[in-house]
């Protein structure tokens, strides 16, 4: 696994030399999510020259959002990436900076997961990322789950009984819109606590706020019943927990004990995901290494 990769998320924007499947160099800039798509796309090159990209080298670009079999991307939840419609991101590379293979961020950390971390014995595996808004991939027999739309792999936007209200993907009422961390500060808006974002009110309940208490212990049931749905279809026997919120210090507990109260046939093993924020780079890499051969 040798070549270089970009993560391009909604808040952030990182390129990394990698090297025998490790990343030995990284660059990080913010992303501003209002951006017009050619401005990331300079972004992502400023940075790839940085670390010595030339357009002969292996690029694998994983972003927030979906990427369809034209590599065209586009975003899901439109409150993530405003001005993202139908851009030819894999064209716009290949001109720009290179030959790249583009997919959603989660799923290639899903893949880096499954084939390197905390699913390397797994044979049906999902990772979760639980941040801003909640990603997924599944890897099935070892295969990554794909759609040509792009689309497979978004759990994020499944309904969920603890939801209301509108998601960024015009949905109703879905994960994402009661478990993701723009919904947690959404809920302590609505609660009185207007500055507190998920941080804040992960540090609230910490302190013994109810207020707070109740917000991340909701978020955390809508992922394990999440979790209990994708385990009927898929009938996973590994789960891994990624993102800000997914690894803040007593979110996998009390995941467990919300899922505690499954059955055990829809309990699958949970587990903090291994490869931090090295995961979607990671995995971007390998999935281009598996479709240049
Ligand atoms: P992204 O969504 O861009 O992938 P992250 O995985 O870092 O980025 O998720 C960002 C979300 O995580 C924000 O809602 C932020 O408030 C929240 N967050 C960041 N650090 C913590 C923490 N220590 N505890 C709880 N929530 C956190």
């Amino acid at each position: 696994l040798d070549g270089f990769a970009v993560d391009l998320g909604g808040t952030k924007l990182a390129a990394a030399r990698i090297a025998r499947g490790i990343v030995v160099e990284r660059l990080q800039a913010p992303t501003d999510g209002a951006a017009r798509p050619e401005t990331q796309v300079a972004a992502i090159g400023g940075l790839l020259d940085r670390l010595g990209h030339d357009p002969g080298a292996h690029l694998g670009v994983a972003v927030a959002g979906r990427i369809d079999d034209a590599g065209r991307w586009h975003a899901v939840n439109s409150g993530t990436l405003r001005t993202i419609a139908g851009f030819p991101l894999a064209e716009a590379l290949r001109r720009d900076v290179g030959p790249a293979t583009c997919l959603n961020d989660a799923s290639a950390a899903a893949l880096a997961e499954a084939r390197f971390g905390a699913g390397r014995d797994s044979a049906s595996f999902a990772y979760l990322t639980v941040s801003t808004g909640i990603g997924g991939g599944l890897v099935v027999g070892g295969r990554l789950l794909e759609s040509a739309n792009g689309l497979a792999g978004h759990v994020g936007f499944v309904s969920s009984r603890r939801a209301e209200g509108l998601c960024g993907s015009g949905r109703t009422a879905t994960v994402e819109a009661v478990a993701g961390g723009r919904a947690i500060a959404a809920a302590a808006l609505r609660d009185g606590h207007p500055a507190a974002d998920a941080r804040a009110v992960f540090d609230a309940a910490s302190a013994g706020a109810d207020w707070a208490e109740r917000i991340v212990a909701r978020s955390a049931e809508a992922v394990a019943l999440l979790i209990g749905d994708l385990t009927t279809i898929l009938g996973l026997d590994t789960v891994a927990i990624g993102g800000s919120i997914g690894l803040a210090p007593g979110y996998l507990d009390r995941l467990a004990s919300a899922l505690a109260r499954e059955p055990t046939l829809f309990r699958p093993r949970i587990a903090a995901a291994e490869l931090g924020h090295d995961a979607p780079l990671i995995g971007a890499l390998a999935a281009h290494l598996d479709r240049s051969i």
